[in-house]
Formats: C-alpha cells, sequence, structure tokens
C-alpha cells in the first residue's frame, strides 16, 4: 500500500482538549459533497447531486462530472460555512477523497482541500473513498472495534478484515460487477429507472422471491461475482409473459441477498471476529439488512449499521474517517497525488491478482 499517512509535526496520538473543527470534500464520481464535524459531532453534511446532468448520456462521463464538481464546490462551501455557522479560518484541518475514482473528479475537491490547507497552514487529509464507507457504521462513535466490513456500493462489492483504523486486510472482492451494478444493469433490462437498487427494492416485495431459480455465483470463495445474474435475467426476461416485474425483482433481491449474507457471515466465522459492519449504497436495502440481522443473530454475532443518508456517497463519511485519523495524530502530506485506483490494504494488489486468476 503507498504510504498514505504521515505523523503531525509535534502531535500527539491523544485527543486535544479543545474541540476540532475539519471540513471533508467528496468529489469521486459523480456526487459533489461536503461536509464539516466538530470532534465527531456533524455540523453540516451537503450532497448536490449530478444524476439529472449524466441521465441523459446513459451513464457518468467524465468531463461532465468535473465540469460540474467545479460548479457545485464553492458554493457548497460557501453554504456550508453558513449552515455551520464558522469561518473557514477556524477550520483546523482539510480533508478529500483521493481514491479510488475518477481521476478528473477526485483532483477537483483534492485541490480545493489542499489549497485551503496550504492558505490556512492547516493539515491536509486525503482519504480513501472505500475507507469512509467502511468506517461509516461508526459514524460518531470514538472507538473502531474489530469486525468483519461489507462495503457494497455501485462500483464496489468487498469484505475486509477491520482490525483498527487504518489496519485492513481484504478478504474477498468482486471478480466482474459490484452488488450495486447488477441492481442497475438488470433494472435498466426490466425498463427501471436508476438508481436500479430501490427500483427493484421497490417492486420485490409484491412477488414470489422462489419463482425464478436464479444464480449464486462462486459459492466456494471469498470473492463475490454478479455479472452471471445479470446474463441470466436477460436471457429470461424473453421467455416471460404476463405479470412478472414483482417475482423477478424479489428474485433477483433475493439471489443479491443471501450471496452477500453467506460470505460475510463466513468470512466473519473464518475471522473470528464478534462484529459485522455492512455500508455502501446497497446497504440501504431493508431486506439485506433483515436477513444479515437474522443471520448475524443466529450466529451470535453483532451487526452495525450505517444510517440509511450514511451509506451512498456523501461527505459525512470522508470528514469521520479524516477525524478519527487527525485524532490519532496522523495527516497527509499535500503533495499526496490523487489515485484513481488507491489501494486499501496492504494485500490489495494481491487480491486483484487474485481476482484475475478467478476471473480467468
Ligand atoms: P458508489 O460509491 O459506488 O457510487 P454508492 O455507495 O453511492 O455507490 O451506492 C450507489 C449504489 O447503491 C447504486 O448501485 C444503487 O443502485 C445502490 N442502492 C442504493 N439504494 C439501494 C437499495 N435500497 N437496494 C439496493 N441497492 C441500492
Ligand atoms: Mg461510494
Amino acid at each position: 500500500m503507498r504510504k498514505s499517512s504521515q505523523r503531525l509535526n509535534n502531535a500527539s496520538p491523544a485527543r486535544t482538549s479543545t474541540p476540532q473543527l475539519l471540513l471533508a470534500l467528496e468529489t469521486s464520481c459523480d456526487e459533489t459533497a461536503i461536509a464539516v464535524l466538530r470532534d465527531r459531532e456533524l455540523l453540516v453534511s451537503e450532497v448536490a447531486s449530478q444524476i439529472a446532468e449524466h441521465a441523459k448520456f446513459g451513464g457518468v462521463v467524465p468531463e461532465v462530472a468535473s465540469r460540474n464538481h467545479l460548479l457545485h464546490a464553492p458554493r457548497l462551501l460557501e453554504r456550508a460555512m453558513r449552515d455551520a455557522k464558522i469561518d473557514i479560518a477556524q477550520v483546523d484541518a482539510f480533508a478529500a477523497t483521493s481514491g479510488p475514482g475518477l481521476a478528473s473528479s477526485l483532483m477537483i475537491g483534492a485541490s480545493i482541500a489542499k489549497g485551503l490547507a496550504i492558505g490556512f497552514g492547516k493539515p491536509y487529509l486525503a482519504i480513501n473513498h472505500l475507507e469512509g464507507h467502511l468506517l461509516s457504521p461508526f459514524f460518531g462513535e470514538a472507538e473502531i472495534k474489530p469486525n468483519v466490513s461489507l462495503v457494497a456500493s455501485g462500483g464496489h462489492t468487498m469484505s475486509t478484515f477491520v482490525r483498527n483504523i487504518g489496519d485492513y486486510e481484504i478478504i474477498g472482492r468482486t471478480v466482474d460487477d459490484a452488488a450495486g451494478e447488477a441492481f442497475d444493469k438488470i433494472a435498466k433490462l426490466l425498463g427501471l429507472g436508476y438508481p436500479g437498487g430501490p427500483e427493484i427494492e421497490k417492486h420485490a416485495p409484491n412477488g414470489d422471491p422462489s419463482r425464478f431459480d436464479l444464480p449464486r455465483s462462486m459459492p466456494d470463495s471469498e470473492n463475490f461475482s454478479f455479472s452471471g445474474l445479470k446474463t441470466a435475467v436477460r436471457y429470461l426476461l424473453p421467455t416471460l409473459r404476463g405479470d412478472f416485474l414483482a417475482d423477478v425483482c424479489a428474485s433477483v433481491q433475493a439471489a443479491i441477498v443471501d450471496v452477500l449474507v453467506s460470505k460475510t457471515i463466513d468470512a466473519a466465522k473464518q475471522h473470528d471476529v464478534d462484529l459485522v459492519t455492512i455500508s455502501g449504497g446497497v446497504s440501504c436495502n431493508r431486506e439485506l439488512r433483515k436477513q444479515m440481522g437474522e443471520a448475524c443473530r443466529h450466529h451470535r454475532l453483532e451487526l452495525k449499521t450505517a444510517d440509511p443518508w450514511l451509506c451512498t456517497d456523501n461527505g459525512a463519511m470522508i470528514a469521520f474517517a479524516a477525524m478519527s485519523k487527525l485524532q490519532s495524530g496522523l495527516s497527509s502530506r499535500v503533495t499526496e497525488e490523487i489515485d484513481p485506483s488507491l489501494a486499501l490494504a496492504e494485500n490489495w494488489r494481491t487480491a486483484s491478482a487474485e481476482r484475475r486468476r478467478n476471473s480467468a
């Protein structure tokens, strides 16, 4: 893993007694987000979504995303200061997502945060977007307990053994589509809107989850695979007549939830933790929360989830990860570059190599 943190000069790992103000920007993809924390208390969290701007192109266009970040960020910054009732000069540290994500988008948030840190002579913290998701179930808390974390979003599906803040080991990753990507692509096949997860979740309760026997791929691996499910639905749809939407949605949701739950529970048992955490956009899914909750109870594991507003991309989770680091005496160099494929853990590359072998 690239070294992304350094000890602050003269900083003690112990928390300081005066409350610290931290401002974070998240611009890794198509959402411009800003948040301000006073210690671990959230003062403000603003998100400007660009869904409408990209919808007409049928996907995220990097150039459109970065232009919109340039437009939204200064406005959000001004509004955040006003709503938090603070002056930007009072902020003690500035943070931004430095990867993974779109290079031209990451650059906007990171450049603003670095500029502010340099201008005001304050620390800068470069935060991994996935670390933001992974720590979000602990939002507002002072201690990160060892756990097995499932991050399931539009771009990533990953289980991680979390020993402590900054001490992560990848257990499994998707070899193809992410869980959220599968929801989105299948929703598109069904003629439903974007994002697809909430759309499928809306229809699923009216359907029979056992009507279609859809694939649960790679049952014996710690990695995940969802593209076979999408293909199965693609071939299934032309054979169907009549009213099938709710049954397909229920069966798709069941297939995705089944895999996420069983692999996460297996990983928790294998790593001998007593806590499971779930985060990322897909963790908003009520059936996933219900099934994961039941499985955890059955296996005597505690389950921690982030509040739904913290599950999809936001600045608050980046601010929280940054504050946790800052208060452990860590910061980043302002020369720290953004990295579109930023590693989360030492074994990130090994996990990628494994992923290539498995998908070969
Ligand atoms: P990313 O950071 O990769 O853009 P997010 O964490 O913002 O992803 O999550 C967005 C993804 O979460 C989308 O793929 C969306 O379909 C999925 N999602 C959001 N809500 C739900 C839900 N209720 N059920 C299933 N998937 C959901
Ligand atoms: Mg995300």
